[in-house]
């Protein structure tokens, strides 16, 4: 019993003092505590609700400026803020396909572009200088423009001060400025591919001109005559740039639309009094000719030939139906070539009596060479007749377009068929002397819409060098 007692008053002593250890032991942790001088993880002290993660309050980027460097590339800058996405620090962006799709790049990046080679034509297509403009109406609303640029008279892209901080700030115009987009509309998509359609046009109608200058000088520039002084017998080929008609001599052309302008040629008739004409809001000046005589010997059955009116009519239908269309389009590229190098022994105009009895002016060139010398197409074209015709022999027309052809006669062979496209310099037939022809020899001219004209103005060149070599 008294074991146990002891035992109960020993055990009672022993838990006091661990009290008073514990004690001891959790002032000097508390005290430790309140005097770290940290207050690190060990922390127990009273703390308001836990606060959540600080977001930074949203910078919006602000379009600064804009370039637009073609119809299809361009770059905005930015403040550098926070976009629309969250993102931050997009300060550049650049698009390449018309300011669809607009994505971040860097100066370094638009430096490394490759720059387009120079263009001599560039000036002359660019548009004038940027339009300035103060305001615009978008949805309604009047706003304030701080940079615009015009790319050409339709195309255009704005900035305005309410729309400057917003993710896609630009606007875009595709008539001038009337109305204005925040997307790229398939208006807009459409301009900018008439532009470009319109700019390749201009350049490939500038490579048939005898040089860049001479280019500027005739596109875009209203009414054309090449050449402005001309003479009976010759021809000049007209430009404007839009649709329209020019009557001369009883008859009315229409002009025929080929890359960036409107054609017709306008044959000068023997006939043509010299003096000023009025051509669109040009001038054309006719100047007097004078033409020699050629007297021509030719025996007794050849000179019948020509009262064979019934076959010379019947070979004319043919001709007049091979010469009655023509391509739509200019089939040549560069300067005409002479389809041989023979002597001339009648020249173009020549007013020519056949046994002393006024015959017809010769409006072509009759160029001798033996016979079988190869004759060469003077240009690209498409053979529309060739055959044997009653007075011209075996004979060749061939289409240059646009209401031009070449005569070839008298040859001995025809090296072609109708349909045929020909390229210059192609052997279409050999020298000869079948139909009306005294010897071997090439008879040659040009027709336009049905008149001849002097072969002369065009060896070496063509009709749009005619005013500008
Ligand atoms: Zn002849």
């Amino acid at each position: 019993m008294s074991r146990l007692r002891e035992r109960g008053r020993s055990g009672k002593r022993r838990s006091a003092l661990w009290t008073g250890t514990l004690l001891i032991l959790a002032i000097g942790v508390a005290l430790l505590v309140y005097l770290w001088p940290d207050r690190g993880p060990l922390a127990v002290a009273p703390s308001p609700s836990p606060t959540p993660t600080p977001t930074p309050t949203p910078v919006p980027r602000v379009a600064q400026e804009f370039k637009m460097t073609g119809l299809d590339k361009g770059w905005i800058r930015y403040s550098d803020g926070v976009n629309g996405a969250g993102v931050k620090g997009v300060v550049l962006e650049s698009t390449q396909d018309g300011g669809a799709t607009w994505t971040p790049t860097s100066d370094t990046a638009l430096a490394a572009e490759p720059t387009p080679a120079p263009d001599a034509l560039e000036p002359f297509w660019l548009p004038p200088a940027d339009k300035a403009i103060a305001s615009l109406t978008f949805e309604g609303k009047e706003q304030k423009v701080r940079q615009a640029q015009f790319l050409t008279a339709r195309i255009g892209w704005a900035l305005t001060e309410e729309r400057a901080k917003l993710d896609r700030p630009l606007l875009v115009t595709a008539d001038g400025g009337t109305t204005w987009s925040a997307t790229v509309t398939p208006d807009v998509t459409k301009a900018v591919q008439d532009e470009l359609a319109h700019r390749a046009a201009i350049r490939r109608e500038a490579a048939l001109y005898s040089s860049p200058d001479a280019a500027k000088t005739a596109l875009g520039k209203g009414w054309q005559l090449f050449p402005e002084t001309t003479y009976p017998g010759d021809a000049v080929l007209v430009r404007y740039d839009g649709p329209g008609t020019v009557a001369w001599e009883g008859v009315t052309y229409k002009l025929q639309p080929y890359e960036s302008g409107y054609f017709t040629y306008l044959p000068m008739p023997m006939s043509v009094k010299p003096g000023p004409y009025y051509i669109g809001d040009k001038t054309l000046t006719v100047k007097a000719k004078k033409f020699d005589t050629q007297y021509l010997v030719v025996t007794e059955q050849m000179e019948a030939m020509k009262q064979d009116t019934a076959r010379i009519a019947a070979d004319q239908k043919k001709i007049d139906l091979a010469r009655s269309k023509s391509a739509p389009e200019f089939l040549f590229t560069s300067e005409f070539m002479k389809p041989i190098e023979g002597r001339l022994t009648t020249p173009y105009g020549y007013t020519r009596y056949v046994n002393n009895k006024y015959d017809s002016s010769h409006l072509a060139v009759d160029l001798a060479a033996p016979t079988g010398t190869p004759i060469h197409a003077t240009n690209d074209g498409v053979v529309v007749l060739a055959e044997m015709l009653y007075l011209t022999g075996n004979a060749i027309y061939l289409d240059h377009g646009m209401g031009l052809f070449s005569q070839y006669a008298h040859m001995s062979e025809l090296k072609v068929k109708v349909g045929d496209r020909v390229k210059k310099g192609d052997v279409i037939g050999l020298v000869g002397t079948t139909g009306f022809s005294t010897g071997p020899h090439l008879h040659f001219t040009f027709w336009m819409h049905n008149v001849q004209a002097n072969p002369d103005l065009f060896f070496n060149s063509m009709p749009f060098r005619w005013a500008l070599k």
